[in-house]
């Protein structure tokens, strides 16, 4: 046995000695198609010679500098590649080693905004139920998982929840899809009005929900109202792709689709596709400006943020998508597995949605599909679906009922961009065979 503390203290699981494209394999030599990316992480698989090509040239010319230097060549140009791809008029990218990193950043960056332009009122943060930023303090104040929150109470920053943009669970029958989001954006406002203007920091979303509810895409013209309400009462957007980012949704931003630019973006996983740990939060030219007009640094920082190697590697994922095609491919064969989903579960007895963007695709289990009724939560149905699938060989990542608080039970399918025709049937079918599985008998 080990001295490592694992997350999972009591399960029985394997260790994982090698990755081979969309592939893990265990110590026994058991391959295990990564249909969840991780948690959508692995965006280019797990054996890119270019990333790792980049890694080894980088560590072996300069592994580490101190912050006593400005930057690095490869942060230079890692930074200057996704500015030159990002929505709106983002304009500086602040990099960390993680997503919660990077959203706690963005609530810091929010905060120190305001003191510096004489706001010092605004500090308050509206989120969204089911929704998740991370799990250091702020960011985990931020996220609408109570599960996760209660526990750790009283948390740091002042928040409140709003409704999420969730059309198969909350839309009303007699309402079209935009009205439904008009409706629920609307909620923002109130929220606002209900606090004071002048008391709002913040409003932080993910555009596609991930790990808490399964791929949730907005309707039509959610996010359009809700940029228009930020910007009508002064508070700044933060957008999380931690999860959705990086070409996962079809885009390389997935807030491109909905024609929104947020003013500080962050992003985490896909960027470093695995090979190092690294995440980034890209800020306006005016939140920036504040910050070099005004006490001219941002008081925050971690000892490995913009580092070289990490950044070496994401700059050899992000030109890989680009110059490759990765990020049309991944809207296509996302096309793909929707379509192959709906094949095999469109009239499943059990399967309320299968929804998404790009390779980012999420089955919602119903007892009812009259009735979108769930399944009692104490059966655990996602999780069951999670460990047969895994004993099939097929790595998906589940939500099971209020547990997480969550309503009902999700997958998350989340593949490599690599992934092809054959690899779509391989998840589709042992999907349906752990589904299968793992149904409580009627
Ligand atoms: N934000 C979102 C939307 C996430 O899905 C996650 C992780 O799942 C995080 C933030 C936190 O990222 P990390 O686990 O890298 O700290």
């Amino acid at each position: 046995m080990s001295h490592v503390f694992p997350r999972h203290t009591k399960a029985q699981l394997p260790t994982a000695v090698a990755g081979d494209g969309c592939y893990l394999i265990d110590a026994d030599g058991k391959r295990y198609f990564d249909g969840s990316g991780g948690a959508a992480v692995s965006c280019l698989g797990h054996s890119d010679a270019d990333v790792i090509r980049a890694v080894q040239e980088q560590v072996g010319k300069l592994a580490f500098a101190h912050t006593s230097f400005l930057t690095s060549e490869p942060a230079e140009e890692l930074a200057d590649l996704l500015i030159a791809n990002a929505p709106g008029d983002l304009d500086r990218v602040y990099f960390v080693s993680g997503g919660s990193e990077a959203t706690e950043a963005a609530i810091k960056l929010a905060r120190q905004y305001y003191l510096e332009i004489d706001q010092p009122k605004r500090r308050h943060v509206i989120a969204r139920r089911q929704s998740y930023h991370g799990n250091t303090l702020g960011a985990l104040a931020a996220g609408g998982n109570e599960w996760r929150r209660q526990q750790f109470a009283p948390l740091l920053i002042d928040i409140s929840h709003i409704a999420p943009c969730y059309e198969y669970a909350e839309r009303r029958e007699a309402e079209t899809p935009h009205d439904y989001g008009q409706r629920v954006a609307n909620e923002l406002e109130a929220e606002i009005l209900r606090l004071g203007p002048e008391t709002v920091m913040a409003f932080m979303a993910e555009p596609v929900v991930g790990a808490t509810s399964g791929a949730v895409p907005p309707v039509e013209g959610y996010f359009k109202r809700v940029r228009e309400i930020c910007d009508q009462y002064g508070v700044l957007l933060i957008l999380d792709e931690v999860m959705c980012g990086m070409g996962r949704t079809g885009h390389l931003f997935a807030c491109d689709a909905d024609d929104v630019a947020p003013d500080i973006l962050c992003i985490a996983k896909g960027l470093g596709a695995g090979y190092q740990p690294i995440g980034a939060m890209m800020c306006s030219k005016q939140i920036y400006q504040a910050i070099e007009g005004g006490s001219g640094f941002f008081q925050h920082g971690h000892t490995y943020i913009g580092h070289p190697v990490a950044t070496a590697a994401a700059l050899a994922v992000v030109r890989g998508m680009l110059d490759r095609g990765l990020v049309q491919r991944s809207a296509e064969m996302g096309e793909k597995l929707q379509t192959a989903l709906v094949a095999r579960f469109g009239q499943h007895p059990n399967v309320g949605d299968i929804r998404g963007r790009g390779l980012f695709r999420g089955v919602e289990l119903v007892a009812d599909r009259e009735t979108k009724t769930p399944f009692d939560p104490s059966l655990g149905l996602a999780k069951k679906i999670k460990k047969a699938a895994f004993e099939a060989g097929l790595i998906c990542y589940p939500m099971s009922g209020t547990r997480d608080g969550v309503n009902g039970d999700h997958i998350l399918l989340a593949p490599p961009f690599i992934i092809s025709d054959e690899q779509i049937t391989e998840v589709v079918d042992k999907l349906e065979l752990a589904i299968g599985q793992s149904l409580p008998e009627v």
